[in-house]
């Protein structure tokens, strides 16, 4: 047979690469980004109530209304602005659905699309797929700080979309205003289209407040933004994620979403309602909750060897292993998961060209126990390595 690739040089995501490796080796996970705990047993008794009460049909394309009415409710209460469940809010398969179907809206044959560098993995093989091509800003290590006179210099006539990440995974780092102000100023009278992707939106650290876009005048007009009740509520196997835009661009969203997965399981999406009805501030102890995870793990781990770097937000912390190995990232984190049974994530898939790093991400949203035991075993390791150097 005669096939050609349209990805030719796209393998298995790291994600499910590590989570494979992990179950192979017996290594405990804290790789992948997922809980290890339970959803709160209240929205698993909602999902049983809506199924035994009937709600197994297709749901609308757009999304159950109830649900869209408590995200329009949820986004008055956090960004402080109105937005019409009908016209402006889209449910979707967890939010990379709602990443791929904003990207195959915007971009077209030619086009760039501006990512940074490290990038979640999902952005650029859908410009691609878009006939679109991206154009990869770094954020340097440690900082990992936006460049935006270098964003400036990189546009062209072809720039139609900047995909921001905040917090970002997976560096652990958040935009503030300002950045959300540079960014405006950048792309004002400009036809270019911000793709926001803001699932971690609950989870910034040490009292900062999440920048949204959806908060900032000028932004919220021409921005796609992606959230995802998979990391709000715990449940990421629920897949349930959501989009919002203004009437247009949702316009645009929904022509390709309702040709890739059409409509949203319906008893998930009358599960989360019913819940946010009742717990409309289900979110709240969220950042608190991560912090003391974050601070278990960093705490364990520094002067190990494995140095924790500081996070801001998202579920995640990067430690340097620098000061144990100078091994590539991908050949130490396989040997974390041979010889010191533990699964992470290597930063180098995240970029199109790696820079010289030592630096592997840890997920945190575990059990205090699995954090414990993750970082005993990479303790116990450190030590070791340190003693045969
Ligand atoms: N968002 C998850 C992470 O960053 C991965 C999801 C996936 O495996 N595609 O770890």
């Amino acid at each position: 047979m005669r096939f050609t690739s349209k990805l030719p040089d796209v393998g298995t995501t790291i994600f499910t690469v590590m989570s494979r490796r992990a179950l192979e080796e017996g290594a405990l996970n804290i790789g992948q980004g997922f809980p290890d705990y339970p959803i709160d047993p209240r929205l698993a008794a909602c999902l049983v109530d809506v199924v035994g009460a009937g709600h197994n049909q297709y749901a609308p394309m757009e999304g159950v209304v109830e649900l869209r009415e408590q995200i329009s409710a949820k986004l008055h209460t956090c960004y402080g602005h109105r937005f019409d469940p009908h016209t402006e809010i889209t449910v979707t398969c967890g939010g990379t659905e709602a990443l791929y179907d904003a990207i195959q809206a915007v971009v077209g044959p030619g086009d760039e699309a501006i990512i940074f560098d490290p990038a979640y993995d999902a952005y650029e093989p859908a410009v691609r797929l878009a006939g679109g091509r991206c154009i990869r800003i770094p954020l340097a290590p440690p900082a990992f700080r936006f460049d935006w006179d270098r964003v400036r210099q990189s546009l062209s006539d072809r720039t139609r979309l900047i995909i921001i990440n905040s917090p970002q995974n997976p560096s652990c780092t958040v935009a503030d205003r300002g950045d959300l102000d540079a960014l405006a100023v950048l792309i004002r009278d400009r036809p270019i289209t911000v793709l926001a992707d803001e699932v971690y939106e609950h989870v910034l650290f040490d009292g900062r407040r999440h920048a949204s876009v959806l908060a900032h005048p000028e932004l919220r007009q021409c921005s796609y933004a992606v959230f995802s009740f998979g990391k709000t509520l715990h449940a990421t196997g629920w897949r349930t994620g959501y989009c919002v835009a203004p009437p247009l661009l949702t316009r645009e969203l929904r022509k390709v979403h309702q040709f890739n997965t059409f409509s949203i399981v319906s008893p998930l999406q009358y599960a989360i309602a019913r819940y946010l009805a009742q717990y409309p501030d289900a979110w709240v102890g969220l950042a608190a909750f991560f912090q003391a995870k974050r601070d278990l793990l960093a705490g364990r781990l520094r002067g190990s060897g494995f140095e924790p770097i500081p996070a801001a937000g998202s579920y995640f912390q990067l430690v340097d292993y620098g000061a144990l190995s100078g091994d590539a990232d991908m050949d130490f984190a396989d040997r974390l998961i041979r010889e010191a049974k533990v699964a992470t994530i290597p930063l180098s898939p995240f970029y199109a060209a790696p820079p010289r790093m030592t630096l592997l991400r840890l997920c945190i949203a575990k059990n205090d126990s699995t954090l414990e035991a993750a970082a005993a075993r990479l303790c116990e390791f450190a030590a070791a390595s340190r003693k045969n150097r």
